[in-house]
């Protein structure tokens, strides 16, 4: 069984293994530690990661990146209508209440839910797991940001069954890199004086902030704070914009008003980025950015902190935030670890040394890579594969959550709310709750803080429909108990409901001992739980919808890998024809009768031919074997020869040097 964790980044995403000597980052098909988080659609078949990078300038309508920003969404949410949307070129649409993209594929117009993209992506992460293990793999551990929703989490769930992923835990980006942090130090201090350590993650998208706690054998995150839309993306548009109104007056080009133009120039800023991160002044070149103009200008590292003070002056807030929750000072805080490619940017670092004067921030953690290995390392913690360290893990949640529910007629009074997980709740965690009912009865979870929320996230989160409820022995009320649970993955739900009855029973009397008083018989209470029925309801898919996306993912996965493998034979039949041909000049001509040569050299011709007329440029994946098969039974009796006579020579070189 494999075990594999996985950061899922808006721009990349990196795939950890655990193996016996230690923790692996792989790489793709084309050996990068990183993978394009993008999926893309073409007229034959999808293409995901690497293969959509490539295509992407070409087919940028058909593209879609951000796909984890999608997650849990509706069409109309806010945060995608002004934000999403300046980020994604394909058309976004409405699929059954959630937000999807609608796209060219296979020549037809088709629509594919965040769900089913995310579920393709995570998919093609499976698959360069799968072919670097050499081994199938479904158990994974997914980062996320620690301020996903209940219904973020249940979409990306979702997805990864889609995908036929079990996800062991859906892990916070932030409490994955402090694990992987804290599980590889040996010199931890007691509970009682731990060290704390603060987390900063500026990402592609967004950035995070945790402080934690360190002690011998576990983490306790003690606050989080975040700005959901903060990022290098951000500071990509801000260089767009400054650059789109040069080239108004430079070039009399508007490129604002053509995405394609947009999207050229961002990948040059994101370069242009990068460059200035290590000198004082880069250059940027745009080719045929539009109307055939190649663009180029220049900025100095002054000048891009000047463009970006907007995003720059929000550094500091998140840090603020989690320093006065976690109720410690900055003093306190032993230590600052940047983790996420914008913590590159020197002015971005300068803005988060300003929160810790005294401090040398540190990088001691890979910051691209610390959150996969985080993850694959609670990946093997929770698989039985490896034997880990054992470290525990003490998250918390990020929102509060409260359950409310109807007045009973007969006390019109009651209190029909209660906050059960505020902010700070561990996770995972249980509560119980007591309701005295006698009908059946209904309770529904939301959020209590909408203000909060990201975008326009629907408060709802599940609801709880007791259908029977017994009366208790004496027929009044009885005291139902529900349980309820925030589990790994940080989402809630309703996971049981039972009244107790207490029984007082005789113990059995002791027996008399001799030279002892007798002792009266004893009452001893049971408890006794009864389970009532109930269903609930939450925002993750239904079951049967989810068997059906999934046959349909893998009959489009499948449809992808024999479009690859028919190309693949269509090549090998191709490189046949001009192998075979340049032999029968070369080194078979001794070992063919000129009747053969002349036989397989038309045959050669034919299929040649053939490869260039319509049927044979787009024929199926049999089509090409059997020719390639019908070549080879002419071609391999000449290779035969020729190899005979090579083994026969070696094999008197050999005796001779003996
Ligand atoms: P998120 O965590 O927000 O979902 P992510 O995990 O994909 O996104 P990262 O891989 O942490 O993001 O960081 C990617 C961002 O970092 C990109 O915007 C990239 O341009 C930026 N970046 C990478 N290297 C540098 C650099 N040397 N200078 C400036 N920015 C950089
Ligand atoms: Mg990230």
């Amino acid at each position: 069984m494999a075990v594999v964790g996985v950061d899922f980044g808006t721009l990349h995403s990196k795939i950890g293994v655990a193996r016996h000597r230690g923790i692996d980052i792989i790489t793709n098909e084309v050996s990068n530690r990183a993978t394009p988080s993008l999926v893309a659609f073409g007229p034959k078949q999808r293409a995901i990661g690497e293969s959509a990078k490539t295509q992407e300038t070409s087919n940028f309508k058909n593209t879609i990146g951000s796909l984890k920003r999608l997650a849990g969404r509706s069409l109309n949410d806010p945060d995608v209508q002004k934000v999403e949307k300046k980020f994604i070129n394909a058309s976004l649409v409405d699929v059954q209440g959630s937000v999807g993209v609608e796209v060219n594929f296979l020549g037809e117009r088709q629509k594919f839910s965040a769900v089913q993209l995310n579920a393709m992506y995570l998919g093609k992460l499976r698959d360069i797991a799968t072919s670097e293990l050499k081994t199938g793999v479904t158990d994974i551990v997914i980062a996320v940001p620690g301020w996903f929703t209940d219904i973020q989490r249940r979409a990306i769930l979702d997805s990864a069954a889609v995908a036929g992923l079990n996800v062991l835990r859906l892990v916070n980006d932030t409490t994955a890199a402090a694990l992987g942090y804290g599980i590889t130090k040996s010199d931890l201090p007691e509970a009682d004086a731990p060290r704390h350590v603060c987390f900063i993650d500026v990402g592609h998208s967004s950035m995070s902030v945790a402080i934690v706690a360190f002690s011998k054998g576990q983490l306790v995150v003690k606050s989080t704070a975040y700005d959901r839309h903060l990022g290098g993306r951000d500071i990509d548009f801000a260089l767009v914009r400054h650059f789109a109104e040069e080239f108004k007056g430079k070039y009399k080009i508007d490129v604002l008003s053509s995405p394609k133009a947009v999207f050229r120039l961002a990948a040059g800023c994101e370069k242009l980025k990068k460059v200035l991160s290590a000198n004082a002044e880069a250059p940027l070149n745009v080719e045929s950015i539009m109307n055939d103009i190649d663009a180029s200008s220049k900025l100095t590292r002054d000048e891009l902190e000047g463009l970006i003070a907007d995003e720059l002056s929000r550094i500091t807030a998140p840090i603020q935030r989690a320093i006065e929750d976690s109720g410690l000072t900055v003093e306190q805080i032993d230590a600052v670890e940047l983790i996420g490619g914008s913590t590159r940017i020197p002015a971005v670092r300068t803005r988060i040394q300003s929160c810790f004067p005294n401090k040398t921030l540190s990088t001691t953690l890979n910051q691209d890579e610390a959150v996969a290995r985080g993850a694959t390392f609670t990946c093997a913690m929770l698989s039985p594969v490896f034997r880990v360290r054992d470290f525990h893990i003490n998250d918390i949640s990020h929102y509060p959550i409260k359950v409310q529910w109807n007045a009973t007629p007969t006390d019109p009074d009651e209190d029909t709310e209660l906050v059960v997980f505020n902010p700070g709740n561990p996770i995972p965690s249980t509560k119980i709750l007591s309701f005295y009912r006698k009908e059946p009865f209904e309770i529904e979870a939301v959020y209590a803080d909408p203000a909060n929320l990201p975008g326009a996230t629907n408060t709802w989160l599940s609801k709880f429909t007791a259908k029977e409820v017994p009366l208790d022995a004496s027929g009044e009320a009885a005291c139902v108990k529900v349980k309820t649970r925030l589990n790994v993955h940080g989402v809630m739900s309703f996971e049981s409901a039972y009244i107790e009855t207490v029984e007082e029973k005789d113990e059995p009397a002791p027996m008399d001992v001799e030279g002892q008083e007798p002792q009266p018989p004893k009452k001893k209470r049971v408890v006794k739980k009864s389970e009532i029925k109930f269903i609930t309801s939450n925002s993750a898919l239904e079951k049967s919808i989810l068997e059906a996306l999934r046959e349909q993912e893998n009959s489009m996965s499948a449809n992808d890998k024999l479009v690859m493998d028919t190309e693949d034979r269509k090549n090998a039949l191709e490189e046949y024809v001009y192998d075979t041909r340049s032999k029968l000049d070369e080194r078979y001509a001794s070992f063919v009768q000129p009747e053969e040569k002349s036989k397989l050299l038309a045959a050669l011709q034919e299929a040649e031919d053939w490869l260039y007329t319509e049927e044979g440029e787009d024929a199926t994946k049999s089509a090409y074997v059997e020719r390639l098969d019908a070549l080879k039974a002419l071609g391999d009796p000449i290779a035969f020869r020729h190899r005979e006579h090579e083994d026969r020579q070696r094999a008197i070189a050999q005796l001779r040097e003996t």
